[in-house]
């Protein structure tokens, strides 16, 4: 799982301004798409080949009993229980606070690894003034400045301190299709997702196992159907009653990101009788972000009428159109309706996901699609494409070799993409093709 750090503090130390400065450094799999809706309280850094999950709070005041305060503040402390570590930002210029005071009492209270960066310290690392904020007495502290990003590494070393990096190459070989097909279901709260998952573990074609020597903190379920092997990973709240397994509703984002990042093939469901909701865009972009592979599932399609989904698949259109490579089952989890095609799906995902491309093929299908239309020349520049190989797996990477390539244009991209996603049928992967110019 994903280590989670959380920023919190009062308004305006500076927490999304670090916030930008932990998350940004990543490399994206996909760059920036039409309608893709970021959610600025949830980011994904790396540091030093550690992955993990940033979450902002937004302002927090831990003694708020009303309103949309009371709300922040509750989210605020379940981000908290959910973090890892705890990074307390304090602002060097205004100095401690009351606030301060009281932020620090709670989280003393909630016993988690708190480190404290004490922002906007550029040129001011050796002040005198740093010492004023040992008196919230929760150990050392960090002198950073978000904006100027100094003291930021420091910071990450000691709050990632143990965790170890994982292996990336472990996905990459023979056996990527042999283990169980890690499956998670993401969506938010109501679509359906603990009906859809008692309905699956219901199935009698479907055996749950027990896995000895589980380690992982989450729950898993693991299960085989028709011989296939799957782990479940909790994102409903999975309860284990006896020999059965029961979800119950709890909604966290922060397990919505971590379940997606463990994933092999995610589910996003969706509530027909909603539509596509700022939120259901949000959890997309996870996904997208996340790289994996996904099937979108419509469901209550029982509950609609002809109108609502005429109106549905065009909100999926324009709404979730950065996902078009993922294939939409249309489901009914009450009335068991769909679930055949769903399943295949699911099959067919993590295969294209985990697809073999050799050398000779793609550089075959590469000069086919160059025969059916040459990259544009760009003014004294003409790309010139010569091979092309598979540069990873989940999700597959093909690199694209020749001169001249930073011309090559989005749209003739666009267009290789498609050649090689017909060829090799790839679904509900994201498909990622880099150009590498040579000499
Ligand atoms: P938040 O309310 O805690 O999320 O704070 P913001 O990130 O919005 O920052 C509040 C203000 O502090 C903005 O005007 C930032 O430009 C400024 N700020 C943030 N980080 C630094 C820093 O490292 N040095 C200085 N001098 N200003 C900063
Ligand atoms: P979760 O919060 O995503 O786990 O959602 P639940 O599984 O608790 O479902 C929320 C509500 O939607 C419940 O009242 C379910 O009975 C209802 N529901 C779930 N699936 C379907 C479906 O396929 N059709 C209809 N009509 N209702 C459904």
């Amino acid at each position: 799982m994903k280590p989670v750090i959380a920023l919190v503090g009062r308004p305006n130390v500076g927490k999304s301004t670090l916030f930008n400065r932990l998350t940004k450094t990543r490399d994206a799999i996909v760059a920036d798409f039409a309608g893709l809706t970021r959610d600025r309280h949830y980011g994904d850094g790396r540091h030093n080949g550690v992955e993990f999950i940033v979450v902002d709070t937004g302002g927090f005041e831990p003694d708020s009993t009303t309103g949309i305060v009371k709300e922040m503040a509750r989210q605020t402390r379940q981000a908290v229980a959910e973090a890892d570590v705890v990074i307390f930002v304090v602002d060097i210029r205004l100095g401690l606070s009351v606030q301060d005071h009281d932020i620090a009492r709670y989280l003393r209270t909630a016993q988690k690894n708190v480190l404290i960066a004490v922002n906007k310290a550029e040129g001011m690392s050796e002040s005198p003034m740093l010492n004023e904020f040992h008196e919230l007495g929760m150990g050392e502290l960090h002198p950073i400045s978000a904006a100027h990003g100094q003291g930021i590494r420091s910071l990450l070393d000691a709050a990632l301190e143990g965790v170890e990096p994982e292996s990336e190459d472990d996905e990459f070989g023979a056996s990527a299709m042999d283990r169980p097909i890690r499956l998670a279901v993401a969506g938010r709260p109501n679509v359906g997702k603990s009906t859809l998952i008692n309905t699956w573990l219901g199935e009698e074609r479907l055996v749950a196992f027990d896995m000895p020597g589980t380690t992982r903190d989450a729950i898993t379920v693991p299960f085989e159907r028709d011989g296939k092997k799957f782990e479940l990973i909790d994102t409903a709240g999975l309860r284990r009653k006896g020999q059965v397994f029961e979800a119950i509703e709890k909604f966290s984002v922060i397990k919505t990101l971590q379940a997606i990042a463990d994933a092999n093939v995610v589910v996003l469901l969706l509530d027909a009788t909603q539509g596509v909701t700022d939120q259901d865009a949000h959890i997309a972009g996870y996904i997208l972000d996340s790289g994996r592979a996904v099937v979108i599932a419509i469901n209550k399609w029982d509950a609609v009428d002809a109108y609502q989904r005429q109106m549905l698949d065009r909100s999926i259109e324009s709404r979730l159109a950065f996902l078009k490579f993922a294939p939409v089952i249309n489901i009914s989890a009450l009335k068991r309706q769909g679930l055949g095609p769903l399943w295949k799906s699911i099959e067919d995902a993590h295969a294209s996901a985990n697809r073999k491309m050799s050398t000779p093929v793609l550089t075959r299908l590469l000069m086919e699609a160059v025969e059916h239309q040459q990259p544009r020349r760009d003014g004294m520049y003409r790309p010139k494409m010569r091979y092309a190989h598979q540069g990873g797996m989940n999700p597959p990477i093909i690199v694209v070799h020749g001169t001249s390539l930073d011309h090559v244009t989005d749209a003739y991209k666009r267009f290789l993409e498609g050649r090689f996603r017909d060829h090799f049928k790839l679904v509900g992967t994201p498909l990622k093709i880099e150009l590498r110019s040579g000499r």
